[in-house]
């Protein structure tokens, strides 16, 4: 079968000879609706955040079942499902709880399909439990995918800091890509906090107000945290959820923050935060969250079906994975792309 394989740091081939697997015990083979391009792929294959191993990347997938083991129960070929991302070992407390995001044997493990293990970017994935599995009913596998990261990410973020979100408050969301433009979304949906965008550029900055965004700010003005605090006043923002994670995306977000609030690094950008008690108000919570709980999942396709929350996708083959990257790693993917065997 056809697969998108990382052999390594900036190497990434697609291969049509790879062996379609089959399901063992509790396993269940999916053929792949859609899987989407996050830009943590980039990370994996650009800095090597991920190394020494060869497998299939896609983390965001949704199919439907094409075989299951011989102890699969509740499943029967042709549901569509989403997969569950962060694989956890399912036995210790976190993952008995569904966070396994949080298992407290990751160190020890790879973080899931597409992340160390083979992923869905590929005509088949086997999937190691059908405890992952999640169905989606009537959603469309291929529009559907991208909720497992693009929007369960932002939604777990977003659910930690909702007593803070009340709407005499401001939240400010930094970065308007994958995860941003459903952050915004959620936002929308489940707190009346007023909404300030940032992004680099125009497009997405248009593209954040259509989403909900109050205001936008262009964070690469140099006076990017005085705009910011003009609009909140004094009290400056509750809520800051950081999508960049870069050096000057977390020092902006230190200064835009107000007391008591939170600030909450999602991106992976490998920015450095020195302390400084003189910037950072008192109060303020710093989290860096993973990821979000199977029950979250779930939560989020409750958004889905009620058409809560739209994914902007843009549907692209297996064969062009290597030029999809290449246009997140330019800015040129608005909103997801999702590769369709
Ligand atoms: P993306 O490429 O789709 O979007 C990034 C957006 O940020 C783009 O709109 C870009 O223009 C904007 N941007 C870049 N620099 C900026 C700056 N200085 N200020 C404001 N905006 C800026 O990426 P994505 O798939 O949404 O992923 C975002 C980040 O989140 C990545 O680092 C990714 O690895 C990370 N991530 C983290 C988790 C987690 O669990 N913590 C999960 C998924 C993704
Ligand atoms: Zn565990």
């Amino acid at each position: 079968m056809k697969a998108v394989r990382f052999f390594g740091t900036n190497d990434v081939r697609i291969v049509n000879d790879l062996e379609k697997p089959s399901p063992k015990g509790d396993e269940v083979l999916l053929k792949i609706g859609g899987a989407g391009v996050c830009h943590s792929d980039l990370h994996i294959i650009d800095e090597g955040i991920v190394s020494g191993v060869t497998f299939t990347l896609g983390h965001e997938n949704a199919g439907w079942i094409e075989e299951i083991g011989d102890d699969v129960k509740g499943f029967k070929k042709g549901d569509a499902v989403l997969v569950y991302g962060p694989w956890g070992c399912g036995h210790c407390k976190p993952c008995q709880h569904s966070n396994e995001n949080y298992c407290d044997h990751q160190s020890e493990m790879a973080y899931g399909g597409g992340l160390g293990l083979n992923g869905g970017m590929a005509e088949y994935m086997l999937v190691p439990s059908s405890r992952l599995l999640v169905p989606i009913h009537d959603l469309d596998p291929v529009v559907a995918a991208p909720l497992t990261d693009a929007a369960l990410t932002p939604y777990s973020a977003i659910k930690r800091s909702l007593p803070k979100l009340m709407p005499d408050e401001y939240v400010v969301v930094i970065g308007v890509g994958g995860l941003g433009h459903v952050a915004l979304q959620i936002l929308s949906e489940m707190c009346s906090s007023a909404i300030i965008a940032c992004d680099i550029t125009q497009e997405r900055l248009d593209f954040a107000k259509k989403l909900g965004a109050a205001h936008v700010v262009n964070s690469m003005d140099k006076d990017a945290a005085e705009q910011i605090r003009n609009i909140t006043g004094i009290k400056k923002a509750k809520v800051v959820i950081d999508f960049v994670g870069a050096s000057s995306t977390i020092d902006l977000g230190t200064k835009i923050v107000g007391l008591d609030g939170d600030l909450t690094i999602v991106g992976l950008g490998g920015g450095k935060y020195e302390y400084n008690m003189n910037v950072l108000p008192f109060g303020v919570s710093m989290t860096n969250p993973y990821w979000g709980s199977r029950t979250e999942l779930m939560e989020v396709i409750g958004l889905a079906l009620q058409k809560k929350i739209k994914i902007e996708i843009q549907k692209f083959k297996l064969d062009e994975a290597v030029e999809v990257y290449d246009k997140l790693r330019k800015g040129q993917i608005k909103g997801r792309a999702v590769l369709v065997p």
